[in-house]
């Protein structure tokens, strides 16, 4: 691993450090948190990259929060092109990457935020759909008592359920859940 390998494939070296990735990271939002950090670090001198990278996140925050539309991916590479090409400084020049090649190598992902309004990571909250497994559920109600908005009822050691025309996505029942037996898909 050394710049001109990392380089042949688009990416870059930098301080040495290393983020292993799994199947629990979300690509479109780990390119929406990169987008974020450069369009923060822009100082703002020229066009492309003052305007370019934020109409970029405005697009990103659009597609994670579910909704996204299949031209905005087109929208994406033309906006990363001109930046690439126009920006004055490294910092322009480089901030699309991370979309770009998410984009070449994870396409699939960025279609079902899009189409199926799914995040298979589990990580975009307005795409969760949270759910009680009822071979796991005791009935014990802490779930119901902590949802915000009323959204989880049950009779006391029957298994409990979610109405998702009223859920708000908190996750909070997930966090109360003595037993493991919220999830979401
Ligand atoms: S590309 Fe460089 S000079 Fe242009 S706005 Fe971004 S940080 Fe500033
Ligand atoms: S995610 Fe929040 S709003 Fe939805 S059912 Fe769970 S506690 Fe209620
Ligand atoms: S907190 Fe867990 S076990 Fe208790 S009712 Fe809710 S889902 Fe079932």
């Amino acid at each position: 691993m050394d710049f001109d390998s990392l380089s042949k494939i688009g990416a870059m070296i930098g301080s040495g450090g290393l983020v292993v990735m799994d199947e629990d990271t979300c690509m479109v939002e780990v390119a929406r948190f990169f987008m974020n950090f450069t369009q923060r670090e822009s100082c703002g001198k020229c066009v492309p990259c003052r305007e370019g990278t934020k109409r970029m996140l405005e697009i990103l925050e659009r597609i994670v929060a579910g909704n996204g539309e299949m031209s905005d991916l087109d929208e994406l590479e033309e906006l990363a092109d001109m930046i690439e090409n126009t920006a004055l400084c490294g910092l322009g020049k480089s901030a699309p990457k991370p979309v770009v090649s998410t984009i070449h190598a994870f396409r699939k992902e960025y279609e079902e935020h899009i189409i199926d309004k799914k995040c298979r990571a589990g990580v975009c909250s307005n795409l969760r759909v949270f759910k009680i497994d009822p071979e796991k559920c005791k009935g014990c109600s802490k779930c119901a008592k902590n949802c915000p908005v009323n959204a989880i009822t049950g009779k006391i050691k029957s298994p409990f359920t979610i109405d998702h025309s009223k859920c708000i996505k908190c996750g909070s029942c997930i966090d109360n859940c003595p037993f493991g037996a919220v999830y979401t898909e």
